[in-house]
């Protein structure tokens, strides 16, 4: 919800549009818009604001009416536009509910405990959907730690010592503030820090300060063996601070020496006053985060710039976004050298970050790297930036890179009354380390990111194809006997799927015709579908087929294993690794 704010500067008083928005473990306000030098003003400007938007979506929906309806008389460039306004309309036309319907459709997402009416916020996920949230968290561990020396992945407790959340100013602020409006009596949800200034977000009315109410986000219980015993404790609301709490026995153990990082992935939970957006904002997510520790005299020293320097990005800088301008793809060495992206840090996990998405499957242009603004930067940050992504509600914060400082550790130090500082063995000096970056991103908001990136509704094959990157697809290949009504064909099939479900998560499945069961297929995301024919019990083969181009070969079963695991690691190409073969039936 969007409220005004004022700002005195000097004798003059400055008024802003600006919305609540949680970052990490903070409310944190977004800039939305200035609003000129005087209230009655801003409240005309935020209702051209409010006015504005609403055109723009009525604008919208009648391009659409036009596109459905159409003109006959139309000359060839007219048609032309009219195709690419449709495709591109088709591209963006899943709408969150859609997606939402379409996984409960097919067992990707469900609400939580649906049989008693679900509950706001908590979501379970569904035989594809446990399948594919696995396979995301598998890649990112892969990535970010199994082929990294410089960083060690931790698993800590959900519950922890609740001193751990005093330290790091969770009990005292990790709230939201709702105030009462006078006029409307409406709740608003406002940033503490502008409560002062703050006015209603529904009218422009005054709050009532005295109904301000601080509303804690996190989930509390109580551990001991008794009631009366027991004390109180929380259910961790991000992953991040077992890092810091761990932090000194991790780079000892795993022997690690600066710059490093510490990586985990793991269950969170925020009482949040309003989840929304199907999976964007619950109330128990996955978190996968990494700490990352550098020397703090050596914060313009990244040793790993070089490896993705020519990595490019589409920038949103925030000269950009306060001159009206588009976002600029460049270079991250580019970005660098004009200043751009200050720290070499910073533009090295912004990178990094969205090659691990591109990489499995999501698309470039559905990407970008937003500075903030001056004003919305916290005091320790020297330049803060988000990845975002283009969700069918507009662009979202994926994840934050920002320098916290040694903000933590410190805090950690204090209240645990241990020393947390590592020997440097260059300067012989114990040294705090600092955090240049924080690399933290949602499993769930992940999981949206690759299926709407995925999602295709083909109108050749009349079904939807689901385009996950092999190694993210729930089922790697499903197996079927051309009829079912063969008991050699059936036997042959089944073996083969025996064999194969040892090692890959394989479907086998004989109802249907063939055309409904690569249809179903298509819609899971399955890659590969293994068909069993006549030819299959002379020769000792068998056909896969491509979920992408419906191109089929013909492999002999012997060497299915081994093409199958290459095909999924994009080894090799799908024509090359068997006979290409005619497609013999209509698929429909
Ligand atoms: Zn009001």
């Amino acid at each position: 919800m969007a409220y005004i704010v004022k700002k005195r500067i000097g004798k003059t008083d400055y008024f802003y549009l600006r919305e609540s928005k949680r970052e990490g473990k903070k409310v944190k306000s977004v800039f939305l818009g200035y609003l000129g030098k005087n209230r009655k003003e801003a409240i005309e400007k935020m209702k051209e604001f409010k006015n504005k938007e609403e055109n723009e979506d009525k604008q919208n929906i009648q391009k659409i009416k036009n596109t459905k309806l159409g003109i006959d008389s139309m000359d060839n460039k007219d048609k032309q536009e009219r195709k690419e306004e449709k495709k591109e309309k088709r591209e963006t036309e899943l709408t969150i509910d859609e997606l939402a319907s379409f996984c409960r459709k097919k067992g990707f997402v469900y609400a939580s405990g649906e049989i008693y009416g679900g509950l706001s916020g908590f979501w379970d996920f569904g035989h594809l959907g446990a399948e594919l949230k696995n396979n995301i968290k598998k890649q990112w561990w892969d990535f970010h730690v199994q082929q990294r020396e410089d960083i060690a992945g931790i698993d800590g407790s959900i519950i922890t010592n609740p001193e751990v959340w005093k330290a790091s100013g969770h009990v005292a602020s990790f709230s939201d503030v709702s105030v009462r409006c006078k006029k409307c009596k409406k709740y608003n949800k406002v940033d503490k820090q502008e409560l002062e200034a703050a006015r209603c977000g529904f009218c422009g009315g005054e709050l009532d300060k005295n109904s301000a109410k601080d509303l804690s986000l996190m989930f509390k219980t109580q551990v001991g063996p008794v009631e009366e015993e027991s004390i109180l404790a929380y259910l961790r609301p991000e992953t991040a601070q077992l890092i810091f709490a761990d932090f000194k026995q991790v780079a000892e153990n795993a022997r690690l020496k600066l710059p490093f990082g510490i990586a985990q992935i793991g269950k969170a939970f925020r009482n949040e006053i309003s989840p929304r957006d199907f999976i964007f904002r619950c109330r128990e997510f996955e978190q996968m985060e990494i700490e990352y520790f550098i020397h703090p005299d050596k914060k313009s020293e990244c040793p790993y710039f070089k490896e993705i320097e020519n990595f490019e990005l589409n920038i949103y800088s925030e000269e950009m976004q306060k001159k009206g301008k588009e976002p600029e793809r460049m270079k991250i060495k580019d970005a660098v050298k004009k200043g751009i992206i200050k720290l070499e840090w910073h533009a090295y996990w912004l990178a990094l970050e969205t090659k691990w998405f591109i990489e499995i499957g999501a698309k470039p242009e559905n990407f970008r790297m937003r500075q903030h603004l001056s004003e919305e930067r916290s005091h320790y940050a020297t330049d803060t930036w988000d990845l975002q992504y283009k969700f069918p509600f507009g662009w979202q914060e994926l994840e934050g890179i920002a320098d916290r400082g040694i903000f933590d550790l410190s805090q950690h130090e204090k209240f645990s009354g241990k020393d947390l500082k590592l020997f440097d063995e260059e300067t012989k000096k114990k040294v705090l380390p600092m955090v240049v970056a924080e690399p933290s991103l949602g499993v769930e908001r992940a999981f949206m990111v690759f299926l709407l990136d995925a999602y295709e509704y083909d109108e050749k094959r009349q079904n939807v194809v689901l385009r996950l990157n092999p190694r993210l697809a729930p089922v790697k290949a499903a197996i079927f006997p051309i009829v079912k009504v063969d008991e050699k064909l059936v036997k042959m099939s089944r073996e083969v799927y025996e064999d194969l479900r040892k090692e890959l998560n394989v479907s086998y499945d004989e109802s249907g015709s063939v055309g409904r069961r690569y249809s179903r297929n298509d819609e899971a995301g399955t890659p590969y579908c293994i068909t069993f024919d006549e030819e299959s019990l002379k020769s000792k083969d068998c056909t896969i087929r491509n979920r992408d181009d419906t191109k089929q070969i013909r492999v002999k079963v012997s060497e299915l294993k081994d093409i199958l695991r290459k095909l999924i690691n994009s080894e090799i190409k799908f024509e090359k690794a068997g006979k290409l073969v005619e497609t013999r039936m209509k698929e429909n």
